[in-house]
């Protein structure tokens, strides 16, 4: 039997961790189990839990009815390819997606990950323009301070100066971009944003197949909320210029800001959607790309076929997760659980703005943002925060909450008040 400090010691030598040095890894926390809104790592400590996983974890951990409907698949199918068969969690589950999904999205793809949905979306778009005789159109447009992924055409379209462009320039398509939507949810419409993406579409429309954008938050490029209004007025203009409008829903889609997906806060409906992350209440890695009939016939027509196809598309036990999770989902009033989270985070997060080091204080739905004027240093911050008995992880300025549904009042007030002290501590 190992001791815990060998395993730790063991994680240092032969693991990469997201983001990490292999010589001066950051400290990692060795965890025991997890159970709703708690953490527990080995040595006994419980960390109230402020960022559901990377935003994936909305029903609490080891949620009785998502383990049931596992532990029931388990027993009849775990996995099998795609290829030539079929099952009813796919079906169960692609069924309830088209329901649940904004306007005329008819079609899914499943993958396995945020990155590889974004990187299905952007070759149906490719793919659909080249069986409409326009070849020519294989490059995408974007804003800055986007984030869609990891993998190289994903890359492509990440903000190009915070995301990782730099390291691997050469190496990345060179697509286009716009400015990063004006900030301010109800702020006014500014016209020269529109012109911007007008002038854009004029001068490339003929290589663009598709704009992406997450639409109504810019999650991991700075946690920025914008005005849904722009996202009608960038339909428009798609239409206008024949450009396919692909939204990430990866990380706003089921429920995070209020609504379903953050598409429902406008009128219009993208030709391509990618989700992510909470679909399967944080259980298992899976992903869907969804599209209108417009794009998915379009690819089918002179005998075409879409060209990709993962080892394990669709597993069933994470398609059981993810129809545990919707029907937890579809059980809550959506606005009504939200807006109270909102609500609490709006409250105990205030005091922070008062604090020397914040810059803003800004929520919207289930996010809290604690925006600093500096940023934090990763390996000093982060043990503070377990000290207190939380779980929250900052990067560059930004300590945000991105909470289970099912936290309480209370857990929000004690996340907040250790955001509050940790940062008073920081240099200003
Ligand atoms: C997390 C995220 C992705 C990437 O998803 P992975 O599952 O990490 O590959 C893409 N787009 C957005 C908006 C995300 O938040």
């Amino acid at each position: 039997m190992k001791t815990d400090q060998e395993y730790l010691d063991l994680d240092k030598q032969l693991l990469w961790h997201p983001y990490t040095s292999m010589s001066q890894p950051s400290p990692h926390f060795l965890v025991k189990k997890a159970v709703g809104c708690d953490i527990t790592l080995s040595d006994g400590r419980i960390l109230i839990d402020g960022m559901s996983s990377w935003w994936s974890v909305i029903h609490g951990y080891n949620h009785p009815r998502i383990n049931t409907a596992i532990q029931q698949q388990l027993t009849q199918l775990s996995h099998v390819m795609f290829g030539g068969l079929t099952h009813k969690p796919a079906i169960d589950l692609a069924e309830t997606l088209i329901a649940i999904s904004p306007g005329d999205l008819q079609r899914v793809f499943f993958s396995d990950s945020g990155s590889v949905s974004v990187e299905v979306g952007l070759k149906m778009a490719i793919q659909y323009w080249h069986t409409q005789g326009q070849p020519s159109k294989q490059f995408f447009v974007t804003p800055k301070s986007g984030y869609h992924g990891d993998t190289f055409a994903a890359m492509s379209v990440c903000d190009p100066d915070n995301g990782m462009h730099h390291l691997f320039s050469g190496a990345l398509t060179q697509q286009f971009f716009i400015s990063a939507p004006p900030t301010g949810l109800e702020a006014p419409i500014k016209p020269e944003y529109l012109h911007e993406i007008r002038a854009m579409f004029e001068a490339n429309h003929a290589q663009l197949a598709g704009f992406i954008i997450e639409p109504v938050v810019q999650n991991a490029g700075g946690m920025r909320f914008y005005n849904p209004e722009y996202l009608n007025h960038i339909r428009a203009l798609c239409d206008e210029f024949d450009i396919l409008l692909i939204f990430d829903e990866i990380a706003t889609g089921f429920g995070r800001t209020g609504k379903l997906f953050a598409t429902d806060h406008t009128n219009i409906c993208p030709d391509i959607m990618c989700v992510g992350k909470a679909l399967t209440g944080g259980y298992m890695t899976l992903a869907a790309t969804l599209t209108n009939d417009k794009v998915a016939l379009g690819i089918s027509e002179n005998d075409g076929v879409f060209m990709h196809g993962p080892t394990f598309m669709g597993n069933p036990l994470a398609c059981s997760a993810a129809n545990a999770s919707l029907s937890l989902l579809m059980r809550y009033n959506i606005p009504e659980k939200i807006t109270q989270l909102e609500n609490w985070m709006k409250t105990a997060l205030a005091p922070c703005a008062k604090l020397e080091q914040v810059e803003e204080v800004r929520c919207f739905g289930g996010i809290g943002v604690v925006e600093l004027k500096n940023s934090v240093n990763l390996h000093k911050i982060q043990p503070k925060f377990v000290e207190l008995g939380v779980w929250i992880r900052p990067f560059g300025k930004l300590i945000y909450l991105m909470p289970p549904y099912v936290i309480s009042q209370q857990q929000v007030q004690t996340l907040a008040k250790a955001i509050y002290q940790v940062v008073s501590e920081e240099p200003c």
